[in-house]
């Protein structure tokens, strides 16, 4: 299969977003309602996302159940980023959150009831009430399927409104042109093996996570970073890549997740003394404190010999206390994942549970419009056609450590946002397509032939999984210099053999091989910068624990990091620190 650009058929559409998650097709909605023609793409059917996966709930303040306000929600935010995240795109998402909510509601989505009919509510991680003082009720949730319920009642609403899918299809590469616009996408038709130019007026990259780039993940086998290695490969930065949250509770062995709403609901962590021993570092929050917090909580349990098993390599989540009743009706998933991979029935038996990469912090780097932005001259400067939003977008409401329930609501505050961004910029721009850059088309399918051609070489398999032995060895719970410098040299030297990856069977018709190589391509460029960016980020911030520099440093680090691929070199800029309308929120210790 080796591409010709001259025969390459090609398709137009107003707007081509890549990726069909809770983002994509929030956005997507947006779009089509107001009669744009939108190709949405997905590599696989888009109820099959990774946002399906989601468990524990989106939040919003709506104070069904106790006390509430989105500037309380917008606190919490800004502490839980550890002063990363921008402030401006923070408080227009708590602001948003709960008509966010309300739409999704009115769309028809499944949420649980209480006895008066108002959405249920229970509480998360680093969710407070007056700024810190006790456990608020935020998650609204259906049942622990709350991502299911989200992404089928988006998809039923895309259908209605006639979105185009194009199911089973891979995006390659950004076409850009002399002007740095962004025209549009190459992409791979998995069925025929055809490779498509898709022009459009505007791009959108909802490509979601890279977690697949562990060994030890909660994330989806798609999850691989495709709009991170295209959005690098087009010259543009990634943003604080070194921050990458670890989940306290995968199945032990397994990775597979153990949803926060475990905790939220009064699930607590026992060591091997069977000593409820968050008590000892978050005295007010306990279990519920920040994920970060707890991770490295529970790591310092097993390191000091206080974990649990024959190895002492995990602690115990016991939820038996809350009764049949309720794990029944609120966490049904949940039983049903620990007795297939934890092999424990949580009525009786505690679920053997450790920290697992779960969630990127950096990405794409966007404004609160979800317009991609380059740092240039001491400004962002926007990137013309091109949008980003949801997990693979660094906005930056998440910043060094993301909230629980946080990531939905970036989905669809941030997938609306942008759709109605784009739809109000639409008339201004260019009636037409501008034209194909031919340079940038030459380049995508230099890739794609140079890879074709290849016939002996490296097993992608091969490559793949020392990524992954690597990232896990290298940039784990607790960082060292000495252990990420190795790391940047290893890495180094595995995107050296990316290169020389080659496949046997060369047949066009859904040909997984050429598709997992081609992913290859995009977990070393993710793996290429979250490495350097942690070698070089001298503090401990968020989910950035490095035990050479133990505390933060807001003197030298408050400040973004961006990673450029072709240069391997990093670049940083000012966090926004100024909010829309209220005041800042000044850097403070974080204890809970
Ligand atoms: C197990 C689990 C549980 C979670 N629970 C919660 C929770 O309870 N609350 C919460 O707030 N967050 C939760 N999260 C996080 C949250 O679910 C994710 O961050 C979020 O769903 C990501 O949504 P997305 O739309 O950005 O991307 P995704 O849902 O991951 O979708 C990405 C889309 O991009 C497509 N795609 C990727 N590459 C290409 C390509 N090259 N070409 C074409 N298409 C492509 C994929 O096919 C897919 O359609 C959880 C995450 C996991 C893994």
């Amino acid at each position: 299969m080796v591409a010709v650009k001259n025969s390459l058929p090609r398709r137009k559409f107003d707007v081509v977003v890549v990726g069909a998650g809770g983002a994509g097709m929030r956005c997507s909605l947006q779009l089509a309602q107001a009669g744009l023609s939108v190709a949405v793409l997905s590599k696989v059917f888009p109820t099959r996302s990774h946002t399906v996966a989601a468990q524990g709930g989106v939040s919003a303040s709506l104070g069904n159940m106790s006390e509430d306000n989105w500037y309380w929600h917008m606190y919490d935010t800004v502490k839980g980023s550890d002063w990363l995240g921008d402030q401006d795109a923070i408080e227009f998402m708590c602001r948003e959150a709960p008509n966010a909510v309300y739409e999704l509601e009115h769309f028809g989505m499944p949420f649980d009831r209480n006895a008066d009919g108002t959405i249920y509510q229970r509480p998360f991680g680093g969710h407070t009430a007056n700024f810190g003082e006790k456990p608020v009720q935020r998650a609204c949730a259906a049942a622990d399927r709350t991502g299911h319920a989200m992404l089928h009642t988006l998809y039923q609403r895309n259908v209605a409104a006639r979105t185009h899918f194009l199911v089973e299809w891979m995006a390659l590469d950004l076409l850009r042109d002399d002007d740095g616009d962004v025209v549009g996408v190459t992409a791979l038709e998995m069925e025929t093996g055809d490779i498509y130019i898709l022009e459009a007026k505007t791009t959108v990259m909802a490509t979601g996570g890279a977690g697949r780039i562990w060994a030890a993940s909660t994330n989806a086998f798609i999850n691989t970073g495709d709009g991170l290695g295209m959005v690098a490969r087009s010259g543009l930065p990634l943003e604080d890549m070194e921050f990458w949250q670890f989940h306290p509770t995968g199945v032990a062995g397994a990775g597979v997740l153990i949803t926060e709403g475990v905790r939220g609901e009064g699930g607590i962590l026992l060591n091997k003394n069977g000593e409820r021993f968050m008590e000892r570092y978050a005295p007010t929050l306990k279990d519920l404190a920040p994920r970060d917090f707890v991770s490295r909580s529970m790591d310092q349990e097993i390191k000091e010999g206080r974990g649990c098993g024959p190895d002492g390599s995990y602690v115990v989540l016991k939820l038996d206390h809350l009764g049949s009743d309720v794990i029944n009706k609120r966490l049904p998933s949940i039983r049903e994942i620990a007795i297939k991979f934890g092999n424990v029935d949580p009525i009786k038996d505690p679920i053997p549970v450790v920290p697992t990469i779960h969630y990127q912090m950096g990405g794409i780097p966007t404004n609160y419009h979800g317009q991609v932005v380059e740092w240039a001259d001491g400004a962002n400067r926007v990137v013309n056609g091109l949008y980003a939003i949801g997990e693979c977008a660094a906005t930056s409401v998440h910043g060094a450590n993301r909230l629980g329930t946080n990531s939905l609501l970036d989905l669809i505050v941030f997938g609306r946002a942008a759709g109605n961004h784009i739809v109000a910029a639409h008339p201004e721009r260019q009636k037409t397509h501008k034209p194909l850059p031919q340079q940038s088309l030459e380049f995508s399918l230099d890739r794609v032939n140079a890879l074709e051609s290849r016939a002996n070489g490296e097993k992608t398999q091969d490559v793949g999984n020392a990524i992954r032995v690597s990232m896990q060895r290298h940039c784990g719970v607790f960082r060292t210099l000495e252990l990420l410098e190795e790391g940047v040299g290893q890495i180094a030297d595995l995107a050296e053999r990316v290169k020389h990856v080659s496949f046997k069977d060369k047949s066009k018709v859904f040909n997984t091989a050429r598709i997992e190589a081609l992913e290859l391509s995009n977990m070393i460029e993710v793996a290429r910068a979250t490495v350097l960016a942690a070698s070089k980020r001298t503090e401990s911030r968020g989910a950035h624990a490095l035990d050479d520099f133990p505390t933060r440093d807001d003197e030298n680090w408050l400040k973004h990091s961006l990673w450029y691929s072709n240069t391997n070199s990093l670049d940083y800029k000012p966090v926004q620190m100024k909010p829309l309308t209220v005041d800042s929120f000044p850097p403070k210790a974080r204890t809970f």
